[in-house]
């Protein structure tokens, strides 16, 4: 069998779910188990209806609601009875004035229930036959609200029971992404870009063939096409370096995605609901040798770099301890360290507990923040073998005033931090740069 996941603009609206139906009907042999996110935009309009009722503008929220129920009821008339459950949650935040996240996950994830319904509802009106499975009752998960994490015995065998005996019948089998339950049934959501988690815990749990990550753009590109527009697509990459790129920033994969893949050993396809013909990208646990130097540069921006200076720390071990347990404590990953006599700079990308950090961190020494910078992570196996990559990338940008670098701990990677208002430039640079000759075998040109 095989997963195919449809991301939000593959199933936007009547015609982009017609192509990904038909997508689907010419890969029944294959046995099929589909998991869609909610239509593009659903899941921000929620959160944010969700964000104004929560501070007492029910107007706004309400507006927010009609405009996605609308949408949705076009799809799918009976949807709109969820609507009157939806308005009702937003009435009672407005009168709490609050959005915990447990809540937030709960409003997101209308998103996906009604995508789910509304796909299988088109399928079968199409004549295939489809059924719909909740998600809500396949992935278990804890009860970290927002960033959830599956349980993942429980969710193999709850995912097998469900879907097995349809797919066994022949049929195709439908599921929300992105969502889930704990143990005692309450939703939660795997983090923003979660349902490719979705599909690669599926396609572990029901030992798939391969999974097929359906977008917007032709496949995994040497940039984001958005920056880009003349990034090329890469046909082959590593689950290394596409995980690593996922991590840095490159959107078009969750981070998680590869992990469940990587131990069965399942390919994952990168393809465009654009462009079905086309042939993707290809990623696996052995790619092809490449001439290039790097196959793709990823970007994560709204990084936050702490420093924390000391005299205490010169000579003194048992600082650094110090200093990270800061961060452990409020689970909070640093993505990059340096350090010199006196002093260390972290970069983080998760800012949600920086205030007690920097309360903690006060007690260890001057603590100086600044925010706005751009983390730019060229990735690629060579790098591996490779010296003076610092040169050359720095080379091709020496107008860019670069704040911070580190060779990764993984090599396959290496990053530096610019200022944000640097970074489209700068990865145009590198880009033009790095990818001025490519290597046919690996890279072809987006269609
Ligand atoms: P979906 O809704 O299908 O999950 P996403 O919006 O999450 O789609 O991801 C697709 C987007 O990722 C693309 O439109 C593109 O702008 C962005 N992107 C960022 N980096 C890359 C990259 N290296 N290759 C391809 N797309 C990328
Ligand atoms: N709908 C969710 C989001 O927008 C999950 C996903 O699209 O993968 O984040
Ligand atoms: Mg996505």
């Amino acid at each position: 069998m095989i997963v195919i996941k449809f991301g939000g603009t593959s199933v936007e609206d009547a015609a982009a779910i017609d192509r990904s139906c038909y997508i689907v009907g010419e890969r029944l042999s294959r046995r099929p188990f589909v998991i869609v996110s909610a239509l593009g935009g659903a899941t921000n309009g929620l959160l944010e209806a969700g964000s104004y009722a929560a501070r007492g503008e029910l107007g706004k929220a309400m507006t927010i609601a009609d405009r996605l129920e609308y949408r949705h009821a076009e799809l799918l008339p009976s949807i709109a009875e969820h609507f009157v459950r939806l308005r009702e949650l937003l009435k009672a935040l407005a009168a709490i004035g609050e959005f915990s996240p447990r809540t937030q996950d709960l409003i997101a994830s209308y998103g996906e229930v009604l995508s789910s319904l509304i796909v299988v509802d088109r399928m079968k009106r199409l004549g295939l036959d489809a059924v719909h499975v909740d998600a809500r009752q396949c992935v278990v998960t804890d009860d970290r609200f927002g960033r959830a994490s599956p349980i993942l015995d429980l969710t193999t065998s709850r995912l097998v029971e469900a879907a097995r005996p349809h797919l066994d019948a022949g049929r195709l089998v439908v599921m929300g992404g992105y969502i889930g339950s704990t143990l005692s049934g309450t939703t939660t959501t795997l983090g923003r870009g979660g349902s490719d988690y979705s599909a690669a815990i599926a396609g572990a749990a029901l030992n798939a063939d391969e999974i097929q990550i359906w977008t917007d753009v032709d496949g995994m590109m040497t940039a984001d096409p958005r920056i880009v527009p003349g990034a090329w697509k890469v046909k082959e990459i590593s689950f290394d370096e596409a995980s690593e790129l996922a991590y840095f920033g490159a959107k078009v994969l969750h981070p998680l995605t590869v992990l469940p893949a990587v131990e069965k050993n399942i390919p994952v396809y990168i393809l465009n609901s654009k462009n079905p013909k086309g042939t993707g990208t290809r990623i696996t646990r052995e790619a092809r040798p490449c001439r290039n130097l790097i196959k793709s540069i990823a970007c994560k921006r709204g990084i936050t770099i702490v420093t924390v200076s000391s005299s205490r720390m010169l000579m003194a071990h048992g600082f650094l301890r110090a200093l990270f347990e800061v961060f452990d404590r409020h689970h909070t990953s640093v993505d990059m360290v340096a350090t010199s006599e006196v002093s260390v700079s972290l970069t983080l990308d998760d800012v949600s507990s920086l205030q007690p950090i920097l309360e903690e961190l006060k007690q260890l020494g001057d603590v100086e923040v600044s925010s706005k910078t751009a983390l730019i992570c060229l990735v690629g196996n060579n790098l591996k073998y490779t010296p003076g990559v610092a040169r050359r990338a720095f080379g091709s940008i020496a107008d860019i005033n670069i704040l911070m670098v580190s060779h990764g701990a993984s090599n396959i990677n290496f990053s530096f931090l610019v200022d944000e208002k640097d970074a489209t430039a700068a990865i145009q640079k590198l880009h033009a740069d790095f990818f001025r000759e490519v290597d046919s075998e690996v890279f072809e040109p987006a269609v």
